[in-house]
Parts: C-alpha cells; sequence; structure tokens
C-alpha cells in the first residue's frame, strides 16, 4: 500500500492534517508525520534525519507519497531521500500537492490503489474540488469523459463490454450531505468493488464523476435531500450498488437516536478498564445479583441453630467442590476455589460466629452474615489492590452460605441467546459457571485486571471491560453493545461501520491467536534473522508446565516469594532444594534464573518479622532485608546451588541499589559455595550471576555493576514506579507508573547499552515484556532476551517476528522523541510495520 509522510514545520498543523486523514479512512492508510524541531524555544522548523525516520517507518515498496508544506520543509525532504538505501530512494515521490487538501485526496486513494501515480494524480487534483465549488472553475471542466475513466493504470477500470449498466438514485438524509467524511467513506466503498461506477447529483443537475475518486465527488456539492444516481458497470454490480445504498440509507452512520442519547455514542460514554482483551459484539443482558438480606432474631434453640450453619456450611462446601469438578479449571484458577474451601473451614470466621450464636443468641444467618462482613472490610481497607480485591471471595462464600441456610436455590446466570453480561459486579463462583457460548463479553461496574473474576473470565476467554460507568445498568435488555477488551472501549448500539471495523478486528485476533499458538514452539526470530530469547516468569512447578506448553525458551524469572507465603516458618533448605530441583528437570536443558526472596515492599511476611511501613517500597524489601538476615538469605542460597548440579540454573539478586550490596550479596553467595565445597555437595561450579535492574541508582551506575555480573535483568515494574514517584500498587497513581514512558524507556536503553559495553547479556522481566506495543521498542533497544507470563508468551514471539532489528532500531528512535508514554503506544500502533497481535 503507498504510505503518506507529512513534512510540516509545524508539529500541531501535520499532526492536524494526520488526524483528518485518518479519520477520513479509518486509519487504513499509513501516514507518518515529520514536523517541528526539538527546541522548545523555536520549536517550529524542519529536520531531515524526522522526515528519514519518518519514511522509514512507514516505507513501503508500493511508494511513499511525501508532502510537504514550504521552504526548508522541501530541503530537509531532499535530504532525507539520501538516507536511505539507493533502491528504496526512487520509490520516494515528493508531491507539490496542497498539504491539507493533498494528505486528505492521497489518503483516499490509496485506499484503493496500489499505484503511486494515480495517488499522486488524485493529490494534485485536490484544490480542483475545492475551486469547483467555489466558482474559480466551471464543474464542467472537472467532469469525466469517457477517457478520463480510463486515464488510470487501475485495472479495475476499463469498462467490461459485456455487462450492462445499472443506475440507482437515492436521497442523501445525512445534515451535511456528502461532505468530508461521508464522501471519503462513499469512495472508500466504491474502492472496494471492481466495478466501474459514477455518480451525478441529480438536484444540481451535474455530469457523472467518478465515483473512487474523493476530488470528484466533492464537486458534485452534494446536500442534505440532494438526489443522486450512481451508475455502475462490471461483474460485481449488484453488490457495490447494494453496498453504497446501505451507506446512504444508514447516513453514513450520522444521525441514530434512541431513547437515551446520553449512551448512545462512545464519545459520551467513559471508557472502562481493560480487563480480558478481545472483541464482543452482542445484545446487552442485564444480570441484577441479588444480595440477602438478613435480620437479627433471638433464638431459644442455639445448638439446632449452630447444627443448621454447619449443615449450610457442609452444603456449599458440597457446591464449591461440585464447580470445581464439573468445570474444567486450569489448576492456578482452581486454587480460587480452594481458597473458598479455605474461608469455609477458617476458625477466625467459624468461631466468632459460634460465639453470637452461643453467647448472643443471635440468629445464624445474622451472626454469620456480620462476621463475613467484618471480614470483607478489613480486606477493602487494605493498601494492597490484589488484596482488596479478595473481599469478593469472602462475600461470594458469605452469600453461598446465607442461600443454604435459607433455602434459596443458587442462582444461575441463564441465558436464551448470546449476550454481554452487564452486571454491577460478578463473584467468581457467577463467572466461572457462566456459558461462553452465551457469554460473548462481560462488563461490569466494578473489579479491576486482578480480580478474581477478571482472572477467571481470561481463562474462559471471554472478553471483558470493568470499572464502567453506572449508566451501563440502565440499558435497555437487548441494546446492542460492542466492547474491546483490549483498550475498555464500549460502543452502545454501533453502527454498521463499527459493528463491520471491530469484527474485522475480532477476526484477526481469532486468526492471531491460532496462528501464534501453532507457532508457539519455534524460536522467535525477527525478520532479519536476529533471534530473541523468550522466556517465562513464573513463581511454582505447575507454572514451569504451562511456560514449556506455551513454548518458552526457559525461565528469566523465578520469583521465589510464593515460597516463603502462607506459612509460618520460612521453609529449609531441603524444601526449597526439592522445589528448585523439580522446576529444573521440568525445564530440561533450558536457562532456569532464580530470583533471590524479594519479600517487603507490597509482600510483607510478619512471621519474618516484616512489619507495615510508612513507605513500603522505599522500605525493608529485596536485597535489604536478605543482607540484614545472612542465614536466612544464605539457606536460600545454599538450595540455588545444590539445585544448580546438572542444570542451567543462574541465580539472580532483585532490588540492587548499589555496588555495596552487590558485592554483599556476593560475599554470602561466595561463603555458600565454599561451605558445600567443604562439605563434598556437588553444585555447579560455573552458576551465572545475574542482578535485577529496578531501582534508578542501578540505572546510573549500571556501568559498575556490570563488570561485577553475568547478566542484567531489567524490572520494569518497579523502575517505573521508582522513577516515576507512583506507587505500582495504589490505583490513583499507579497509571504515572507506565513502563511507556519516555523517561522509563530510556532507563532501559541506558541499561542496555551498559550491559552491552560489558560484554554481558540484558533481559527484561517487567510487565512491559509482555505488552505487544513494546516489542518493536525492545527489539530496537537491543534487549537479548524477554522474560514474561506464560500466557502472553505465543503472541511476543509472533509479534518480534514481524520486524526487522533496522526496522525496530528506527521505530525506537523515533519513540525516544516522544514525550508521553500514551504518544509512543499510538505511534506504534499507527506504524504500519505493526500488524498487532
Ligand atoms: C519488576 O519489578 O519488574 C519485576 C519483574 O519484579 P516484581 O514484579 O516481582 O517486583
Ligand atoms: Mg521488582
Amino acid at each position: 500500500m503507498v504510505s503518506i509522510v507529512i513534512v510540516s514545520h509545524s508539529k500541531k498543523l501535520a499532526e492536524g492534517v494526520r488526524e483528518l486523514a485518518r479519520q477520513m479512512v479509518q486509519d487504513k492508510v499509513p501516514i507518518a508525520v515529520a514536523a517541528g524541531v526539538d527546541d522548545p524555544e523555536n520549536p517550529l522548523g524542519t529536520d531531515a534525519m524526522q522526515v528519514y525516520e519518518a519514511i522509514a517507518s512507514v516505507y513501503s515498496d508500493d511508494g511513499v507519497l511525501v508532502l510537504m508544506d514550504l521552504g526548508s520543509a522541501l530541503l530537509s525532504a531532499e535530504m532525507a531521500i539520501e538516507f536511505l538505501p539507493e533502491e528504496q530512494q526512487d520509490k520516494i515521490h515528493l508531491c507539490e500537492a496542497p498539504l491539507v487538501e493533498g494528505a486528505i485526496a492521497a489518503s483516499v486513494a490509496a485506499t484503493s490503489s496500489n499505484d503511486i501515480d494515480v495517488v499522486i494524480s488524485e493529490a494534485r487534483q485536490a484544490l480542483t474540488a475545492k475551486a469547483a465549488q467555489l466558482g474559480v472553475i466551471s464543474h464542467s471542466s472537472f467532469v469525466i469523459g469517457e477517457e478520463d475513466i480510463n486515464r488510470s493504470s487501475d485495472s479495475r477500470l476499463p469498462t467490461p463490454d459485456s455487462h450492462p449498466t445499472k443506475e440507482i438514485h437515492l436521497t442523501i438524509r445525512n445534515p451535511q450531505g456528502l461532505h468530508a467524511r461521508p464522501a471519503a467513506q462513499f469512495v472508500t466503498t466504491v474502492t472496494q468493488f471492481q466495478a466501474q461506477i459514477r455518480v451525478r447529483n441529480i438536484t444540481r443537475n451535474t455530469d457523472f464523476v467518478r465515483a473512487d475518486s474523493i476530488n470528484q465527488v466533492a464537486t458534485l456539492g452534494v446536500r442534505q435531500g440532494h438526489e443522486i444516481a450512481i451508475a455502475s458497470v462490471g461483474e460485481d454490480t449488484d453488490a457495490a450498488l447494494l453496498a453504497l445504498q446501505k451507506l446512504v440509507e444508514n447516513n453514513f452512520g450520522e444521525t441514530h437516536h434512541t431513547s437515551s442519547p446520553h449512551l448512545h455514542t462512545f464519545s459520551h460514554f467513559p471508557q472502562g478498564i481493560p480487563a480480558v482483551p478481545g472483541i464482543a459484539i452482542a445484545p446487552v443482558f442485564q444480570y441484577h445479583l441479588h444480595q440477602i438480606k438478613v435480620h437479627e432474631l433471638c433464638v431459644a434453640d442455639v445448638e439446632a441453630e449452630w447444627q443448621r450453619l454447619q449443615t449450610a456450611i457442609a452444603t456449599a462446601k458440597q457446591e464449591i467442590q461440585n464447580i470445581k469438578d464439573r468445570i474444567h479449571i486450569h489448576e492456578n484458577e482452581a486454587a480460587i476455589f480452594d481458597a473458598h474451601l479455605l474461608i469455609l473451614a477458617d476458625p477466625a470466621i467459624i468461631e466468632p460466629v459460634q460465639k453470637r450464636i452461643f453467647e448472643q443468641h443471635q440468629n445464624a444467618e445474622f451472626a454469620w452474615n456480620t462476621i463475613i462482613d467484618e471480614i470483607a472490610n478489613s480486606y477493602r481497607h487494605l493498601n494492597d489492590v490484589y488484596l482488596q480485591e479478595r473481599a469478593k471471595d469472602i462475600i461470594d462464600v458469605g452469600q453461598r452460605v446465607l442461600r443454604s441456610l435459607l433455602g434459596v436455590s443458587t442462582a444461575n446466570i441463564e441465558l436464551t441467546q448470546p449476550s454481554i453480561l452487564v452486571a454491577r459486579d460478578l463473584s467468581p463462583s457467577d463467572t466461572v459457571q457462566l456459558d461462553r457460548t452465551k457469554v460473548l463479553g462481560i462488563c461490569t461496574l466494578q473489579g479491576s485486571g486482578t480480580s478474581h473474576s477478571a482472572i477467571l473470565a481470561r481463562t474462559l476467554g471471554i472478553p471483558a471491560v470493568v470499572g464502567i460507568n453506572s449508566q451501563i445498568l440502565s440499558l435497555e435488555p437487548g441494546t446492542l453493545l460492542a466492547i474491546d477488551g483490549e483498550n475498555g472501549n464500549i460502543w452502545i448500539q454501533p453502527d454498521s461501520k463499527t459493528i463491520a471495523t471491530l469484527e474485522a478486528k475480532r477476526d484477526a485476533i481469532i486468526t492471531a491467536r491460532q496462528q501464534a499458538r501453532a507457532k508457539a514452539q519455534a524460536p522467535a526470530i525477527a525478520r532479519d534473522g536476529k533471534r530473541i530469547h523468550v522466556f517465562a516468569n513464573i513463581s511454582s512447578i505447575a507454572d514451569a508446565q504451562v511456560a514449556i506448553a506455551q513454548g518458552a525458551e526457559g525461565v528469566g524469572l523465578l520469583r521465589t516469594e510464593l515460597l516463603y507465603l502462607d506459612r509460618t516458618s520460612s521453609p529449609t533448605e531441603e524444601e526449597q532444594f526439592e522445589i528448585y530441583r523439580a522446576i529444573a528437570q521440568i525445564l530440561a536443558n533450558r536457562s532456569l534464573i532464580i530470583r533471590t526472596l524479594d519479600v517487603g515492599g507490597d509482600k510483607p511476611l510478619s512471621y519474618l518479622g516484616l512489619q507495615a511501613e510508612t513507605n513500603p517500597f522505599l522500605g525493608w524489601r529485596g536485597i535489604r532485608f536478605c543482607l540484614d538476615r545472612p542465614e536466612l538469605f544464605k539457606t536460600q542460597l545454599r538450595a540455588i546451588l545444590r539445585a544448580s548440579s546438572g542444570h542451567q540454573i543462574k541465580v539472580m539478586f532483585p532490588t540492587i541499589a548499589t555496588l555495596a550490596e552487590l558485592q554483599a550479596a556476593k560475599a554470602i553467595w561466595a561463603e555458600a559455595q565454599t561451605e558445600l565445597s567443604q562439605a563434598g555437595i556437588p553444585f555447579d561450579k560455573n552458576i551465572e550471576i545475574g542482578i535485577m535492574i529496578e531501582i534508578p541508582s542501578a540505572v546510573a551506575i549500571a556501568d559498575k555493576l556490570a563488570s561485577e555480573v553475568n547478566f542484567f535483568s531489567i524490572g520494569t515494574n518497579d523502575l517505573s514506579q521508582y522513577i516515576m514517584a507512583a506507587d505500582r500498587t495504589n490505583p490513583k497513581v499507579a497509571p504515572l507508573a507506565d513502563a511507556f514512558h519516555p523517561a522509563v524507556l530510556q532507563a532501559v536503553q541506558k541499561t542496555v547499552q551498559a550491559a552491552h559495553h560489558a560484554e554481558i547479556s540484558v533481559g527484561l522481566c517487567g510487565e512491559l515484556a509482555a505488552e505487544p506495543l513494546a516489542v518493536p521498542i525492545l527489539l530496537g533497544l537491543g534487549l537479548d532476551e524477554l522474560s514474561l507470563n506464560p500466557q502472553s508468551i505465543p503472541q511476543i514471539k509472533q509479534i518480534i517476528s514481524q520486524f526487522t532489528t533496522q526496522e525496530a532500531e528506527a521505530i525506537a528512535r523515533s519513540v525516544m522523541q516522544l514525550d508521553s508514554a500514551t504518544e509512543i503506544k499510538s505511534f506504534i500502533s499507527n506504524s504500519p510495520l505493526f500488524k498487532g497481535s
């Protein structure tokens, strides 16, 4: 496809033109901008390097049309061409067409023709339409003759004599008539067909013009109420006329009024939080969760009341067990229901309820509900989003017991047709029982990406958007709804065009996922042959199995904290050794990076003496804690060393902020090695040592740290929160800690440079590695390895194969010039090189 580059002295002007052009063609044409200079005092100007990067970012063998505003823009563009490889230079066409009209005409033409000459010709004629409308030139001078129809080299234009011409007449009803956007839609629709199509304005008695030319269609001056004639000849004439008729009858998607006008367009409807990626388009099914209310009663026979509660708890346990048995869920997700069973056996709940029944003669429902509410509230007030979400599990279990006590049947969500489920909130029990053939999508007011309902929906493959405005609850059941779980967008009664775009996106996602899964076991190789190692982040033996199945080439981060959680004392050397060895065995010859204990921060552990702190992320965590507890640290190091015998194990220290910390950790590591050697216990003598680069000070002294270790792994989760001074667990500021922010990416770049200068390898194991949009940046910055959650591995491998290293480097260079995470993400998603996921 022909692509377009807009060169201007003003960034605002160029971006405005791009926005306008993109709107006309629904983002179908690659358009890059090279505008302004990097000087806050004097931002107006052009820069040849920028023009080169813009051209490189949208380069296509079909040709690149460069439109410039004035003066030095032309010089910069000419110079930029010289930077390109010789074989690409003659594909770049500098065009004298007017910037705004030219960009729009060229974009529309590029949607229909891969012929650069056609696109140039449309751009050059762009002023003619305006001139004709203003009467500067007569309309007739612009009307086509048969020779015009055949002027193009486009193969679909010559008239096939064997087909008769068909003509339809339509009245234009949308308020602005065939103004720019509808005209562009009209032309884009025309160009989807082989038929030769012409159009004329009957009301204004014009002649026919080419319907595939935005310039010519615009000269017809079609207003609301005008009648147009569309004449078509060719094999697919019927389909073409039908499509155009539909477009006109749908008013180009412009006018739809419903009983709730404040809801019907996305622009008036705030977007939600993306929870599970995917597209769903279906009627609304409103699900109103019925919360059981209870009243206090005084009971005489406390023993019988207690028995009643015991029976209800036993029934609830049986129901949960049935869910687990009936529904095939992955071990990790099944653990959610194991947790529910534990809640039912928790003495911290049972004992106070028993006390209320026996001592205060309260009825079982009231006693139970009071304690459940108290416990749920204590979770809600915790300073951790993940733990806050656990309140829902408590309520879920609590309601199950209440239903059993009151003899109310379990509320199953029964849908009669495929729908999008809209609810204030969904419990894990509700979610896991959803029939995925009927529930195509989920929208809730509450929840977050880490809620168990979202985790389960992800496993079931149901797209979900959460945190939506409560207006959605007032939608009539059956109202057509569309959701995009990737970005949290919602459309109420989407028009046919939106539906078509979303359907295309949905199909593309499904195909891409299938293809990615089929190729997941192959190595990740960029288009120029460069290999990137794609590893998994795991926490357990079960995760290791999943990682291999998803195509992990090794483990780039084994978080060992899980071994220390949910217990009353730290795991012994033997216990740890068994687990590390079991994981290494599952991985066979693949590499396993074991990160030493990183508790503290958002993972307090009271039995280790880690108490709540005012600023936990700036406090006693990770390596700081381990260096203060050398015996505990050495126990873990000895277990890692022992497991390394015969396996590809490496050790990694977290939260390194200073050289002294690293040296102290290495000293304890050396002690552990000496002890094992003296005891004759085997271990890998060449075991590699690495560190996480996740604190800004470590980035600053990366060159010094690099000389002490074998590898770096960049932890962008922490690095982002520390660079941006925004607590990653605090929803009010967490969005600031965006790893796409240029400040974070610069830190990544600096770390990679320091590592490579010292000839050590450098990976990245923060969540950024699982972001499709980050792939070209990370490839371009030169990361040797990415480590991410196993589920994302097939997709990320597939995206790596879409780029050459050179393309990724050009992208990385360009994004480093941008001002915000949002700009960077939109730059990548609009890059023609990014074919998405
Ligand atoms: C990180 O900080 O990016 C990282 C991978 O470690 P964790 O998320 O475990 O802190
Ligand atoms: Mg970290």
